[in-house]
């Protein structure tokens, strides 16, 4: 999927079932990686537009890559966000933690590259996410681009709300017990 955005969508509600144990940044951060190739191919680098990026076996390249580059990114990148959003001082819930596990990372990494795979086969059918066991794309049609980028933002706003709605719950319970 060439709209990296829409690949962040299903991510924020595996964000709602697994909380601190899956890093949303990471995962954001191998959409980007991944879809480096297809960027170049658009800027007219001479490369296949997806290719072996977009291949299961490419993505866990990929994944690895984004994983062992994205973490000092990333837990930067959260630091900051720490120390100078000042929304991270209005409430708890705004304050990430700034050190992401090893295991955490390549699991956060592996599920963005792989669940990008999966979504960019239903859309193109030149994608053979079997490479180099198969050629086959069954995905492919599976559903209608238009539907598929809806779902995803969907999946996104879903996510999001549950996500702070269920962290904000959790808060005030946890102040009610220690009141
Ligand atoms: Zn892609």
């Amino acid at each position: 999927m060439p709209v990296t955005p829409f690949h962040v969508g299903p991510g924020s509600l595996v964000k709602v079932l697994l909380r601190e144990k899956f890093s949303l940044t990471i995962f954001a951060f191998a959409q980007i990686v991944i879809d480096l190739q297809p960027l170049a191919a658009m800027l007219g680098a001479d490369i296949e537009v997806h290719g072996f990026t977009h291949t299961y076996l490419g993505a866990t390249l990929v994944g690895a890559i984004s994983g062992i580059f994205g973490k000092p990114l990333c837990e930067q990148g959260l630091r900051l966000w720490n120390r100078d959003m000042s929304l991270s001082k209005s409430h708890p819930l705004w304050h990430f933690p700034e050190k992401i596990s090893w295991l955490i990372v390549i699991s956060s990494a592996l599920i963005g590259t792989y669940s990008h795979v999966l979504l960019d086969c239903i859309m193109h059918a030149e994608i053979q996410p079997f490479y180099p066991l198969a050629a086959e794309n069954a995905l492919f049609g599976l559903v209608e681009m238009d539907e598929l980028h809806k779902l995803c933002a969907y999946a996104g706003l879903a996510g999001f709300i549950c996500y702070f709605g269920i962290g904000y719950l959790l808060s005030v319970t946890a102040n009610r017990q220690r009141g």
